[in-house]
């Protein structure tokens, strides 16, 4: 291994005692943070909402303390800069999302940007530097729960943002240009918002598993492979709406009827599927949806997901077909349209091996899995290399409040980061 890291001080591991105590400080702050929520009983924070303000505002005092340089960027990423050995060097990355769903969990995201803070405080306190630059980010729009579209944040750092989002509403209407003015932002300058790949080096993210397989392996934590490919589909069935009392059942062109019946075949599809594919309607908005009038429409969102592009595409189509079959025996009409698709997106391989390696230095053995779900990290790989940790989560329950995680796995989270930065410090990416 290349000896890169000649004009950075060496990092030296954490004890026990330190990640004991670090983790119990971001726990802490993941519960602080979980009070700026846009509703009473529960946590939902969306991205341009006073609550995402406040939240920034929060996370930029917690970077100032520990010693960053912080700025909000073009579309309202709270962006903190720890300078490497010299001023101005290319830096490594280390964030997650600051945005929630409704009635979250408090660590899916924010335990990957406060624990970034953590570790950049810990080197701060010590005077410490790395031959590179340190940044942290917390992303303000992962989930697209408000807009619809999701990754917005990471796509505009990675350089990948389109000005089209700008015309996508929220549920009251407001459109995405709107909010970003509203939030203070020029929504002309969103894409000012993208990093070049020459000023960041990698990024690293920390992320609870939302999955079962780190319990089940009885391992706190796990490096991430890929982030299986996805697909997003809007079908519809088209009917005829009629009276409920008049309209005899053979007579019928019911869309809800015909709905309920492609749902469960794409259920069955999605269980006979070897690959590991899943398949979810989780969105239906039924026409004109009154107790009294056959539906005339059914209008649904598929989600797909797997870590085999063939055996994705394969899963698809044959939902599609389920989809038109159903239409032709009930004398309905079907329609498709896919509005997001992401490929299997690999990890890089030497950030693999970097965190792999950390990871089997603090619990004796490495445990490699691929994400069902999307991440930051799936955005950022256009443009520099991105490695994940995974930390386990009790019962792999995520996008609910009972989402929980030990101290000890995230000590252990920290120990494992700190000790691929000491590496990375000392050349890895260069090796
Ligand atoms: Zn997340």
């Amino acid at each position: 291994m290349s000896d890169g890291g000649t004009r950075g001080a060496a990092i030296p591991p954490l004890s026990p005692r330190e990640a004991a105590d670090m983790a119990a400080s971001v726990l802490a702050r993941c519960r602080e943070l979980a009070r700026l929520s846009e509703d009473e009983g529960g946590l939902c924070r969306c991205y341009l909402t006073p609550e995402h303000k406040r939240a920034n505002a929060l996370v930029g005092r917690w970077m100032r303390e520990a010693g960053m340089r912080v700025r909000q960027d073009a579309v309202g990423n709270i962006c903190g800069r720890y300078e490497g050995a010299e001023p101005g060097m290319s830096a490594v990355l280390l964030g997650s999302h600051l945005d929630t769903v409704r009635d979250a969990g408090i660590f899916d995201g924010a335990l990957g940007v406060l624990a970034a803070v953590e570790i950049t405080a810990r080197l701060h306190r010590d005077k410490l530097r790395l031959p590179l630059a340190l940044e942290t980010i917390g992303f303000g729009d992962e989930e697209g729960v408000r807009f619809g579209v999701t990754l917005t944040c990471s796509r505009a750092v990675a350089g990948t943002w389109d000005d089209a989002w700008l015309a996508c509403r929220d549920e009251s209407g407001v459109p995405l240009r709107d909010a970003l003015a509203e939030f203070g932002l020029n929504p002309a300058e969103a894409r000012g918002a993208g990093r070049s790949p020459a000023e960041i080096a990698a990024y690293l993210e920390l992320h609870i598993e939302q999955g079962v397989l780190l319990e089940k392996a009885r391992v706190p934590l796990g490096v991430v492979s890929a982030v299986n490919g996805a697909r997003r589909v809007e079908c519809c069935f088209y009917g005829q709406s009629g009276h409920a009392g008049i309209v005899p059942m053979g007579g019928r062109k019911d869309a809800l009827a015909g709905a309920a019946e492609w749902i469960s075949a794409v259920e069955r599809a999605a269980e006979a599927d070897a690959s590991g594919c899943l398949a979810t309607v989780g969105f239906i908005q039924c026409g004109p949806n009154v107790v009294n009038v056959i539906p005339g429409l059914a209008r649904m969102r598929l989600d797909l997901r797997g870590p085999d592009e063939a055996a994705l595409d394969c899963l698809y189509e044959e939902i599609l077909r389920a989809g038109a079959s159903v239409a032709g025996r009930r004398a309905l009409s079907f329609t498709h349209e896919q509005f997001y698709r992401v490929r299997n997106t690999p990890t890089d391989a030497r950030l693999r091996s970097v965190l792999g390696k950390s990871i089997r230095r603090v619990q004796k053995k490495n445990f490699v899995l691929s994400s069902n779900a999307g991440h930051d990290a799936l955005a950022l790989a256009a443009l520099c290399p991105v490695g994940m940790i995974f930390v386990r989560c009790r019962g792999g329950v995520s996008h609910h409040p009972d989402e929980s995680v030990e101290t000890a796995d995230v000590a252990a989270a920290l120990s494992a980061l700190m000790l691929a930065l000491a590496d990375i410090g000392h050349g890895a990416l260069q090796s």
